[in-house]
């Protein structure tokens, strides 16, 4: 049976991620890949997390299962940090399946969509992170894009991105990154969320929002602005978080899947079909990150180790985003790199094309994918000139 099969190349991010290991520059610089990283090029784990694991490994009295949504307790947790105190919430109109990761609530929710309409298209944004195309692909949906970042001014393409939802048939899906868009960096601003929002209901589209980064991009509040605008606005909506990149737990594999329905009624049906398609799927999550993520937010003083820890994660990603530019600003190159302030998150183009790449790699060892989206959290006080002198060298 397996004599069939061909070998598939590696995944881009992983193969650079391998060459990066490999190679003995000693100045080389891993920009490639999307974990945060601190000054020192680490990604510690989170003293509030330490904290809570600490708490569990003297708490846990039990490793029996936890039940197809997972631990309730962190489900419900998160729909507040998603949605604050909202009138879906108020209305139980909202129901969370914990699920292994940011990947696996997306999986869930593309099993999902698959039940409710197999039909349906999944619509993403031109680019968007490599692996929800293949998601929803490999769960049987057909996926097509809308225009979203415009390469050349840098900037969202946000005309022609209307121009094309408003074509998309009612019952289709449309993905939108709530904050920090991966690769791009480029968000939507309040009143462009409020036109999607108001074209999501005249059109019949079903949004769902990937939130894979909130806090770090303005704050945990302003990053899920654009998500609780689409649900003042909508009957149903689906929500894909994770809480890999906020609370450091990218290996531990936590996230969630929550729909928001029209009414409690329709909320219970949609989770009982929810719910079937993890016990097919997985049958139930694993316990730990929850349990982690649910200790923190259950308690203030942990809570607030967090804020303070996110706070810190994400001021050092802003700061270096406006260090970055004025480093290579006093460069000699022609390019304009200011446009990297003005993005969010760990991402954004360089906009420099693939032999300057490639020379950045064998010449500097400096390590960027292919798309020439960089990791801003892999640069550091100690090499940010060593990067602006690399990037002028082949912008020249
Ligand atoms: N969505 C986006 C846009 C991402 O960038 C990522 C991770 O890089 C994820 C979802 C999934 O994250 P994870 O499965 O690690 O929680």
């Amino acid at each position: 049976m397996f004599s069939v099969l061909k070998p598939l190349p590696t995944d881009p991010i992983l193969g650079l991620m391998a060459a990066y290991k490999q190679d003995t520059n000693p100045n080389k610089i891993d920009l490639g890949v999307g974990v945060y990283k601190d000054e020192l090029g680490n990604t510690p784990v989170l003293k509030a997390v330490k904290k809570a694991e600490a708490f569990r490994l003297e708490n846990e009295t039990s490793k029996s299962y936890i039940g197809l949504a997972g631990n309730l307790d962190y489900c419900q947790k998160m729909e507040s940090l998603l949605l604050g105190e909202h009138k879906t919430l108020l209305a139980n109109r909202v129901r969370t399946a914990q699920a292994p990761g940011g990947t696996g609530a997306l999986r869930v929710a593309a099993e999902f969509i698959m039940r409710c309409n197999p039909k349906a298209t999944v619509w993403v944004t031109t680019p968007t992170w490599a692996n929800h195309i293949s998601l929803f692909e490999a769960a049987g949906l057909t996926v097509k894009e809308y225009p979203y970042y415009d390469y050349e001014n840098k900037d969202l393409l946000f005309d022609e991105m209307i121009n094309t939802l408003k074509q998309v048939p009612k019952g289709d899906v449309v993905l939108l990154h709530a904050c920090c868009h991966n690769p791009s960096g480029m968000d939507l601003n309040e009143a462009q969320w409020k036109v999607v929002a108001e074209l999501a209901k005249e059109v019949g589209f079903t949004p769902l929002v990937d939130i894979a980064y909130q806090g770090f991009g303005s704050s945990l509040e302003e990053d899920a602005r654009g998500l609780r605008i689409l649900a003042d606005a909508v009957e149903e909506l689906i929500i894909c978080s994770s809480c890999s990149k906020n609370f450091g737990l990218y290996r531990e594999r936590i996230g969630a899947c929550s729909l928001i329905a029209k009414d409690s009624a329709t909320a219970d049906i949609s989770n009982s079909v929810l719910l079937s398609v993890v016990r097919s799927i997985y049958s139930m999550p694993p316990a730990h990150g929850a349990d982690i993520v649910n200790t923190i937010l259950s308690s203030t003083e942990l809570t607030q180790m967090w804020h303070q820890e996110l706070d810190e994660m994400r001021s050092r990603i802003n700061g270096l985003r406006t260090q970055i530019k004025e480093t290579l600003a006093t460069k000699d190159i022609a390019q304009d790199f200011s446009f990297i302030e003005r993005q969010h998150g760990m991402f954004s183009f360089l906009g420099i094309n693939k032999e300057q790449i490639t020379r950045l790699q064998k010449e500097y060892g400096i390590y960027i994918v292919g798309s020439s989206r960089v990791n801003v959290a892999g640069v550091s006080d100690a090499n940010i000139e060593y990067f602006a002198n690399a990037v002028a060298d082949v912008c020249k």
